[in-house]
């Protein structure tokens, strides 16, 4: 194990900076959150699972971050059913899933890896709400299990934004809603993106912009109603997505 690069604090900053979002960490989650630090920092030096590995940095891009995007949805009564498509080593979806104990989240990643490390901590950070999964998401799309099926589907860093639309909306039950992360984004995206999501059943109903608390970076989250269902063409075989953007 190389030490030299595991950060020589490794204490999260305290509940109090959880600002800007309707939720704020019980002791227990707080615990929760400090222990999926650990456990991906420590792991990072095997699995190269991040470069994000200093505590506040860690702390905003991958807790804050994850948590901030999904909106006034942190605080919904519901108990949803959400899928976290490309989740790499667990985000958005472990950060929702500590918050949300009620919620049900499938957290998807073609590489083995990466789900393997997800399925080693779950028993550690008591999470029976995770479902971590192996997939490529143009096959999970077409499977009856999974099309058609969530409330709530999230994509954070994994394409450009049709393609992520691609990914998500026919996962999506007419109704729900899918929530593309993104940093910065422009005119042009938007009116690409109002192509693309007419094609698989949905429209564009927010551009969440809004600045992260610590080194004030933009983000911009797209949210996605789905109005009807998805045509059985979508999600396309795997690679299409990518090499011929909707
Ligand atoms: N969402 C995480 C985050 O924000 O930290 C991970 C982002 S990482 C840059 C992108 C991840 O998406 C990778 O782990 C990759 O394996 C996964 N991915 C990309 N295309 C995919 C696909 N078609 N199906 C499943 N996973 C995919």
């Amino acid at each position: 194990m190389n030490i030299s690069s595991i950060p020589s604090s490794t204490s999260l900053p305290n509940v109090d900076v959880w600002q800007g979002i309707d939720w704020c960490p019980s002791d227990r989650q707080q615990v929760q959150l400090q222990a999926l630090y650990t456990e991906v920092i420590t792991a990072n030096q095997q699995l190269n699972l991040t470069r994000i590995t200093a505590p506040e940095e860690f702390w905003e891009k991958h807790l804050w971050d994850s948590v901030r995007g999904v909106g006034e949805l942190i605080s919904d009564s519901r108990a949803l059913q959400v899928i976290d498509i490309g989740t790499g080593a667990g985000f958005p979806g472990l950060p929702l899933a500590i918050a949300r104990a009620d919620w049900q989240l499938t957290l998807v990643d073609s590489t083995n890896k990466k789900i393997g490390f997800i399925e080693s901590i779950a028993p550690e950070l008591d999470l029976p709400n995770i479902h971590p999964l192996v997939s490529r998401i143009e096959e999970l799309g077409q499977q009856r299990q999974h099309r058609h099926q969530y409330d709530l589907a999230l994509v954070r860093a994994v394409a450009s934004a049709n393609v992520c639309a691609e990914y998500a909306l026919p996962l999506v039950k007419v109704g729900g809603t899918a929530i593309l992360y993104r940093g910065n984004w422009t005119e042009e995206e938007a009116s690409s993106l109002e192509l693309a999501v007419a094609k698989l059943g949905g429209e564009i109903v927010k551009t969440d912009l809004f600045h992260t608390p610590l080194t004030n970076s933009i983000r911009h989250c797209i949210w996605l109603h789905k109005t009807t269902d998805t045509h059985p063409y979508y999600p396309r075989a795997i690679g299409i997505p990518t090499q011929k953007p909707l």
